[in-house]
Formats: C-alpha cells, sequence, structure tokens
C-alpha cells in the first residue's frame, strides 16, 4: 500500500467505488480506496439492485436519473457488465389518494424531463398480468425503471477508476483516523498507515463507526431488510420480462428474478440491526429470515398478486442496510473536521450511488456540489439527533417507505423532544404543533380540544377555516406567534462587520437597524437568507432558517479570519414572541417606555427594550407584511413575556397564529424562504432579492457572478401567481403551464386568506416573466388557470408594514 495519497476513500460498497470513480473523473488520480474485505462486503452485495428515477425531492429525482444514465459510461470504460435490465416500472395505486399522490408524482416529473404516465388498471393489468385488478384504481408507468447487478455495478465504478489512476486495497481494515495540524490525516490501519489529504467516509454499515474515529455520532442506523424469491412461474415462461412493480397500499415491491419473481418489503415492524455499533467481523453474511415479520405482507402480496402463493418460496434474503432518520443519504463535508467527508446513509445505492459520487467528488475538486443537494446534505442535522432519536425516525421512516407523507402530515415518532417554555401554554389554547429540528412549534389553533388535529389531506383541511381566521385576526387586529424556531447567531469582533460584509450581499445595518440580506456562495448563487440585526459597532445579531444552522456555521467557519471575530449559534438561548398586525404598536407601546412611533421607531429599527419586567430585543419588522415587532428574549423569560402580552393584548383584540397562517401571509406578500424560493439553483435577481444586493459596497463573495446575473437579467425569474383553485391548493413542486407547455415549478402555494384566493410563488424562464396571460398551475393532476401578478397579492406597496 501506498503511503501517501490526496484522497483515501474508506469503503469499497457501490458508495465508495463511485465516489473513487468521480473523483478521477473530475481529475484528482491519486486516489486510494481501502476496503476491510472483498468489495461490495457491506450491504451491496445482497442488494435486489432495483433502481427507479422518482423521488420526492426534484433534486435527489435530478441525481437519480444520471445514476443511472451513467451505467452505460462505466460499462463502457471499464468492459464490466452491469446487468442492467431496464424492464419499465408500475406504481400501483390502491387508493384515491394514492392516484392522487401519483399524479403529482407525474406532474413533478413533467419539468424534470421525466416520461411518466398514468395508466387505467385495465391497461396497468395489460402490462403486468400478475396483478389481481379489483385492488388498485390506477397506476403510474415509469419506463426507466428495472434492475442492475450490484457485484457488476460496484466493479464496473472499481475497474473504471482504476483505468482513471486509482488505486484499490483489499483486505486492509481502516483502524483509526488521527488529524494533523495542517487538516491532514493519518489513515491508520491493520496494514501500515497512509498519509491523505482528504478521508471519505464511504463505510457504508460501519459509516458510524468510522465516524466516531473522528469524534462525531453520524444519524446513521441499520435496518434488517427481507425480500424473497419464488420458484419458477408457468406464467412467466416464455415472456418478456416482468415489469418492477410498487404495490404502495400492500408495501411491496416485485420484480423478475430468472424464472420467478423477487418480492420485498418495507414492513410496519422494521427491526433495527445492530443499534449501537457494527460487529466488525460481520462480512458477507446474511441475517436469519423472520418470515413471521413479514407475514402480514407476504398475506397481501399474495391477494393482490394471486399466482404468487402457488409459486413458492426458492429463497429469502434477510440483510442490514442504514437510514438517516429522513431516508435520504449523507453527504458532504462535516463542520468543524477538516478535509473529511461523507458519502453514507445511502439507502438506494444503485439509483443514487451515482448522483452521490459526482456531488461529492465536485465538492472536494471546484469547492461546491455544483447541484441543489440540500436534501442530501449532512448539514441538515444538528445536535438533536441523538443515537435514540435516530433510532425512532429511522425505524418511523423504514415503516413508511411506501405511505403517502400528506403536505399537511406530521409525523409522531420521536416526539416531543424539544419544547420552548410556552409549550404548555400553546397546547392549553389546542395549538397543533408541527416538528422542525425536534422543536415542537404551533402550526394553528383550534376551536376545542376535540379539533386539536389535522386531518391529512392534499386538499383543503379542516384546518382551513381556523387558519383563515387567525389571518384576519392579523389583518383586523393583532396576531401572536411563537418565533423561536429560527437560527440565531451572535457575531461580535473588532472585525465582525467588515466580515459579515463580505458574506453577506447586502450592506450591514447601522447601529439600531435591520437589512435582510441573501448569502450567495462563489457562484452567486444563494445559499441563504438572513435578517442582520446591528446591535453595536461591533455586535450583530443574526437571523436565519434553524434547519441550516449547521450548514451555515460550515461556511462561515470556512471563511473565518485567524482573529477579530466570533460567530456563536445562539438559536435556543433566545426564544422569540412577534406581534403582528394594526393594533400591534398600540398593545407593545403599553409596556414598553420607548416611544414606538414611526418618528422614533421607524420600520426596520432595532433596539434593547424592556417589556414590563422582561429584558430583550425589539425589531420592527414582521414576516407577515403588516406593522408588527419580532421580540428576543432569553429562554428564562419567555413565559413572562407570553403571559404579559397575552394579558395587555385582551384589549387590543390579540389572537394566537401559527405557522401555517404566516405561510401564507408572507407568500401573500411575495416573500420567499429558505429551501423553497431560496436554493443554490438561483441567482438573487432570479429570485426578486434586487434590492438587498448591494453591488456598490465593495466586494463580497459571489459579487461577480451577481453583476452579471444582474447584467444579464438571469435565466429564470420568481413570479407570483392568483390561481384558479376550487378546493386544493398549490403546495410546491407542481409544473407552471404557459400556453401547453411547462416552462416551470411552484416553488409553494397556499390559501391567502387576507385577499381570498389562491396564491402560489414559482420560478418561470426571464422572457415569460412578464407574460399577462397563458399561466396555468397543475394541481392533482388538474391544470387552473393562473394569473401573474405584478407585485405582491397583499398591500403590493408595503404601506402597512411602515405606518
Ligand atoms: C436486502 C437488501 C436489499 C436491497 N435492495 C436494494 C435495491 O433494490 N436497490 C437499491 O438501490 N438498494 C438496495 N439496497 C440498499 C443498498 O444495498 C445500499 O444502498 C448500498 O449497498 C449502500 O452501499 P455503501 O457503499 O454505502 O455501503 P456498504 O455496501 O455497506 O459498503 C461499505 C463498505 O465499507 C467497508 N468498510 C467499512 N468500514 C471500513 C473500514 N474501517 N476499513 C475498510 N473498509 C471498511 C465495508 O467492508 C463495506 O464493503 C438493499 C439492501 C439490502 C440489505
Amino acid at each position: 500500500m501506498k503511503s501517501h495519497a490526496k484522497v483515501v476513500v474508506i469503503g469499497g460498497g457501490v458508495v465508495g467505488a463511485s465516489v473513487l470513480y468521480h473523483l478521477t473523473k473530475a481529475g484528482w488520480k491519486d486516489v486510494l480506496l481501502i476496503e476491510r474485505a472483498e468489495l461490495t462486503s457491506g450491504s451491496t452485495w445482497h442488494a435486489a439492485g432495483g433502481m427507479h428515477t422518482v423521488n420526492g425531492d426534484p433534486n435527489v429525482a435530478k441525481l437519480q436519473q444520471y445514476t443511472i444514465e451513467l451505467y452505460k459510461e462505466i460499462e463502457r470504460i471499464s468492459g464490466q457488465s452491469c446487468g442492467v435490465h431496464i424492464t419499465g416500472g408500475l406504481m400501483l395505486a390502491g387508493t384515491r389518494e394514492r392516484l392522487d399522490w401519483l399524479k403529482m408524482a407525474k406532474a413533478r416529473g413533467r419539468y424534470l424531463g421525466m416520461d411518466l404516465e398514468i395508466i387505467s388498471v385495465d391497461e396497468a393489468a395489460k402490462l403486468f398480468p400478475l396483478m389481481e385488478k379489483k385492488h388498485f384504481k390506477g397506476a403510474m408507468f415509469d419506463p426507466i425503471e428495472g434492475h442492475v447487478d450490484p457485484y457488476g455495478v460496484t466493479h464496473a465504478y472499481a475497474k473504471s477508476a482504476q483505468i482513471g489512476g486509482a488505486d484499490i486495497v483489499r483486505h486492509t481494515r481502516v483502524t483509526d483516523l488521527q488529524a494533523r495540524a495542517d487538516g491532514s490525516w493519518d489513515v491508520i490501519t491493520d496494514h501500515g498507515n497512509v498519509h491523505a489529504e482528504h478521508v471519505v467516509n464511504a463505510g457504508g454499515l460501519w459509516a458510524r463507526e468510522v465516524g466516531r474515529m473522528v469524534g462525531i455520532e453520524l444519524p446513521i442506523l441499520a435496518m434488517e431488510h427481507q425480500y424473497l424469491i419464488t420458484g419458477d412461474m408457468p406464467e412467466l415462461a416464455g415472456k418478456p420480462e416482468q415489469l418492477h412493480a410498487i404495490d404502495f397500499e400492500g408495501e411491496i415491491y416485485l420484480r423478475q428474478e430468472r424464472g420467478g419473481m423477487l418480492m420485498g418489503t418495507y414492513e410496519r415492524a422494521g427491526v433495527p440491526w445492530s443499534p449501537l455499533s457494527t460487529p466488525w467481523d460481520f462480512g458477507q453474511d446474511l441475517l436469519p429470515n423472520d418470515l413471521e415479520r413479514i407475514a402480514p405482507s407476504l398475506e397481501v402480496g399474495f391477494a393482490h398478486f394471486p399466482a404468487l402463493e402457488s409459486a413458492g418460496i426458492k429463497k429469502i434474503v434477510n440483510g442490514p442496510f442504514t437510514f438517516a432518520p429522513d431516508g435520504n443519504p449523507l453527504v458532504g463535508p462535516i463542520r468543524g473536521l477538516r478535509n473529511f467527508w461523507v458519502a453514507c446513509g445511502v439507502m438506494a445505492g444503485f439509483s443514487q450511488g451515482g448522483g452521490v459520487g459526482l456531488a461529492l467528488s465536485r465538492w472536494m475538486v471546484d469547492g461546491d456540489p455544483g447541484a441543489d443537494i440540500w436534501g442530501m446534505d449532512v448539514a441538515r442535522y444538528g445536535d438533536w439527533t441523538t443515537l435514540a432519536y435516530t433510532n425512532a425516525k429511522v425505524r418511523e421512516n423504514y415503516s413508511r417507505r411506501f405511505s403517502i407523507r400528506f403536505p399537511n402530515e406530521e409525523l409522531p415518532a420521536a416526539r416531543p423532544l424539544r419544547t420552548t417554555p410556552i409549550y404548555e401554554r400553546l397546547q392549553a389554547e389546542h395549538a397543533v404543533f408541527g416538528d422542525y429540528c425536534g422543536l415542537e412549534h404551533a402550526l394553528w389553533f383550534a376551536p376545542s380540544a376535540a379539533e386539536a388535529e389535522d386531518r391529512i389531506s392534499f386538499r383543503r383541511s379542516n384546518a382551513h377555516p381556523h387558519v383563515g381566521a387567525e389571518c384576519r385576526a392579523v389583518q383586523n387586529s393583532v396576531g401572536l406567534l411563537e418565533i423561536s424556531n429560527y437560527g440565531k447567531f451572535d457575531i461580535r469582533g473588532p472585525g465582525a462587520v467588515e466580515w459579515l460584509s463580505r458574506m453577506m450581499a447586502n450592506r450591514v445595518p447601522a447601529v439600531g437597524r435591520i437589512a435582510l440580506t441573501p448569502m450567495l456562495n462563489d457562484r452567486g448563487k444563494l445559499i441563504g437568507d438572513f435578517t442582520m440585526c446591528r446591535i453595536a459597532a461591533n455586535h450583530v445579531f443574526l437571523v436565519g432558517t434553524y434547519a441550516a444552522e449547521t450548514y451555515y456555521m460550515r461556511w462561515f467557519e470556512r471563511h473565518m479570519p485567524a482573529t477579530g471575530v466570533s460567530v456563536r449559534p445562539c438559536a435556543m438561548e433566545y426564544v422569540g414572541l412577534s406581534l403582528a398586525g394594526p393594533n400591534s404598536r398600540a398593545l407593545l407601546q403599553g409596556l414598553v417606555r420607548d416611544d414606538l412611533t414611526t418618528a422614533a421607531f421607524p420600520f426596520m429599527s432595532f433596539r434593547r427594550m424592556e417589556i414590563g419586567m422582561v429584558p430583550g430585543y425589539v425589531g420592527r419588522v414582521s414576516f407577515t407584511g403588516d406593522l408588527g415587532y419580532e421580540i428576543w428574549v432569553t429562554t428564562d423569560y419567555q413565559r413572562a413575556l407570553y403571559e404579559l402580552l397575552r394579558k395587555a393584548g385582551r384589549e387590543h383584540g390579540l389572537q394566537l397564529f401559527g405557522g401555517r397562517a404566516l405561510n401564507a401571509m408572507r407568500i401573500e406578500k411575495s416573500f420567499g424562504s429558505w429551501a423553497r424560493e431560496y436554493r443554490p439553483i438561483y441567482g438573487p435577481f432570479e429570485a426578486g432579492l434586487d434590492r438587498f444586493v448591494d453591488l456598490k459596497k465593495g466586494d463580497f463573495i459571489g459579487r461577480a457572478p451577481a453583476a452579471e446575473e444582474k447584467e444579464s437579467g438571469g435565466a429564470l425569474r420568481l413570479v407570483t401567481f392568483k390561481v384558479d383553485a376550487t378546493d386544493a391548493d398549490a403546495i410546491g413542486d407542481e409544473p407552471i403551464w404557459h400556453d401547453g407547455k411547462t416552462v416551470g415549478w411552484v416553488t409553494s402555494g397556499a390559501f391567502g386568506h387576507r385577499v381570498d384566493y389562491s396564491l402560489a410563488l414559482g420560478y418561470v424562464p426571464s422572457a415569460l416573466a412578464k407574460a399577462d396571460s397563458g399561466f396555468e398551475i397543475e394541481i392533482i393532476g388538474e391544470r387552473h388557470k393562473a394569473q401573474r401578478l405584478a407585485g405582491a397579492a397583499f398591500d403590493s406597496s408595503g404601506k402597512l408594514m411602515r405606518v
């Protein structure tokens, strides 16, 4: 084994082999893969090898498309067959809701260039005669589905990488990793050591153990997974290969395996494997079968596909593979560790392995993944993902693998975990809570305890009238919202303002003022949106998206000077309450000594105040677009502040409102939100953030490409639509049509209760951004007329915020 390499990739499963290949393809040749046993010795060797392009996250779906197209390339380079069978696939719907879900998936696929088709039960049965029609309502056909040979794919990646200059060492286990002061690593193995500039953890089933070598606990857990292969079936003899099929309601997947069928299940009673640590002596082993556990699924399978029952079971496979709490991979650099990368938690290695390798190699070589991979960025998780949390969430995710997730559905596992001091108070007011980063926050308030439950639906739900009442209370009197679930950062030091000015696209505001700002990457794309609140000359309170806290800190730390600035995340130290609506000033004025008139405390002011006995920071700003205030206090004061505002609010018509109403109101104002309108695939001018980009203030990260985008106008434009919707509103990811063609996609949608019509925000090509007619938005398979609005639906001049 060589003693030095630019990169050591730990793990020769399908993911490590893909990373290795992509690194050579990106031009890094001095790369070494170290494998404990033979290649494929983790979960890869016993995989069923199925692959498909459909994924709930369109950006992950794109990487899945890429993976499947890649197989031809690695076969050509390596001469190794990947055993690709593109049979086409059917997703079978057993209920109306599932058919709606498939229609939405098909619609999403439309703007991703996927050729999906909704077909009737009769058409499905012609394509897949094994099914018993009476159990189904319809299906979606995907021509690009099939399966591969796991051994062939892994070796094709590995050989292609070797041809590109990579080395592979087998039967060598990495036992420790030691960081050097210059950011490089000593990779300690049982056959000598390697000095590497970068290390990639592609340890699959052992990724947790490799993480522990560098002091991190990755949120992944292996689950046992079983599939069976039937005996040869006369129904298949002499016929073309059967399609892949997913029977969602039966929670099973099927494909042909030689003369029989392979049938796998994600059973409700899924069982974690080795929950605390993975034994090193686990090799190409299988786990004991547990037919009893999958008996309910088998029963449904035999009813839905009767020919299987008489075919008999030839073989059962039970093997473990790993999941993150949301079922998406964990990819990227780890905050706080230099040159340490992960590519693990990949539960669909044969659909996703190529995309993971591509994104990670670009990230390592170019400093940026080159695509929007937020959905699989390891930095989407934070401190709350303890071992037990991960265990609860992974089990839930596994058992729901084939379940529909409704847009208003909150999942119950691992809850409540994190709460703020007013949690019980809000509960007593019949709050329906959502979970965000493990933190409970109120979504809406029901009139009684009995009604405090979301009836899950793709259409307007039981919450609709109550959310409407909350919006109207904000519009007509005053509303109170808990805003603790934001990320907050305390930035201080003599170099703080200069540093922040370089990090952010807008000018740092004067002391006592607030400024909104996008944050851009080197390519001038959006990687964050923040509220900068200047407390003092050398002190800024920064508010942004909580889910991206680790993601932001990783970026901040990468650009941190040696001295002069400190950045401290303080999300849970400062919890908040917001007042919004025309009576908010009178309410707050009764509790503070400061003069709140617009002359003394205008829009976008920020100041330390005493609210009754409570010390806090007050900003005059509201995401609802009304006259409003955000009040930040340390956690110990939140309950007192809440009681004070509630009591004083009585005479001003104060009503609680939640996250759903806030979302509807910010859409009425055309205000974007991180991970929806603002993502690294959009530039700030495309996103309509022109007024928050100050090209004259001096240099900042992403300035040059942003200036170019301003000059060219950018390719896309964020637009607000009034939608002729009936009983269902857009939620995001629906296609936007223009003159009969799909031209863009929705990023958010909701019913605007203050304006009394349905709304959607979405991106269209710049050339169409001024088109006055011809738009339609597809909601659950139906196209609805959409009128482009020239500005925000609610108070487009912004007068109300400034009164
Ligand atoms: C029964 C079953 C059916 C499946 N069906 C499908 C399917 O149809 N389609 C699909 O896409 N996916 C399927 N999967 C999932 C698929 O197997 C995984 O997504 C994939 O194998 C993950 O690959 P990996 O490279 O991340 O991990 P692994 O395959 O676990 O590879 C990790 C490798 O790292 C090595 N390693 C770990 N630590 C060290 C160390 N310290 N030193 C040296 N080497 C080390 C291990 O020996 C191992 O070879 C299935 C899985 C199972 C169990």
